[in-house]
């Protein structure tokens, strides 16, 4: 009999059956990086250290998650650049840079360990295995089935007891294992759901992609992003609009 991995798996029981399904890759090594990709992993954290990410605990995270397991073995060898990648079903798995940076972000200098951290957009599930080296538990929410399912295989030796992957529509958050320490989205939407800042914790931080100001460019596909972070404390909410970047769309419901 087939063994299923040990992520406690529904968000919501009758959640809607998937309409596409994606074959399975079976885990895998791709050549080239497979037993030696420890040196192309360093290389790849050194280069974000240089890009200005400091903090310890992430580059550490960066340095261990062994990425091309990740990413399709065509594109295995392409797993240790700042480049995104396509993972199936029109969405990508972000730049390593990106990631070290909202990690990073998402911390705040914490001296250890964060507590608990809602992540919505699992899709490969790289950023999720980061975030486990991150934090005591992580809930990582993603409303496309066969991504979902991609990253439980994808993840499944890694076997992150912490970590509890949850299919669903990640715009209405995870109120079951609210109030979380750190709230962090990979998909950008045109602002920041109210209820992802109800489930954050007083002292709470969020990062997340949102759809900046428009600059005569209309709402055309492609509508320019920017990185907000944001702070609840018990003066209030507090956001920070950084940098641009580019993440897929926020959607809401499951497919
Ligand atoms: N962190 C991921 C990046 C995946 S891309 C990684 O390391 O691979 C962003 C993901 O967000 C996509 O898989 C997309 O399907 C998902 N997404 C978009 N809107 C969502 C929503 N409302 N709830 C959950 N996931 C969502």
């Amino acid at each position: 009999m087939k063994q299923r991995p040990t992520f406690p798996a529904q968000l919501k029981p009758g959640a809607v059956a998937p309409k596409v399904k994606v074959p399975l890759h079976p885990p895998q090594i791709p050549q080239g990086v497979g037993m030696d990709s420890s040196a192309t992993r360093q290389r790849m954290v050194q280069k974000i250290a240089a890009q200005g990410v400091r903090d310890p605990f992430v580059l550490g995270a960066l340095g261990s998650v062994e990425r091309h397991r990740f990413v399709d073995s065509a594109l295995a060898n392409q797993a240790y650049e700042e480049t995104s990648l396509p993972i199936g079903l029109g969405q990508t798995i972000s730049k390593p840079g990106v990631v070290a940076r909202m990690a990073e972000l998402l911390r705040n200098g914490c001296a250890g360990k964060l507590g608990r951290v809602l992540e919505i957009g699992t899709g490969c599930g790289y950023q999720a295995a980061v975030l486990a080296m991150l934090a005591d538990e992580v809930y990582s929410i993603e409303r496309l089935r066969g991504l979902h399912d991609k990253a439980r295989e994808n993840l499944r030796t890694m076997r992150l007891a912490n970590l509890h992957l949850l299919f669903g529509d990640g715009m209405q958050g995870y109120p079951k294992g609210a109030p979380y320490a750190a709230i962090i989205a990979a998909a950008g939407g045109a602002t920041v759901p109210q209820a992802w800042i109800d489930q954050l914790a007083m002292g709470g931080r969020l990062v997340a992609p949102v759809v900046a100001a428009e600059s005569g460019g209309g709402r055309a596909a492609g509508a320019a992003q920017a990185l907000l972070v944001l702070d609840k404390t018990q003066q209030g909410v507090h956001q920070t609009v950084l940098e641009a970047v580019h993440f897929v769309p926020l959607k809401s419901g499951v497919a």
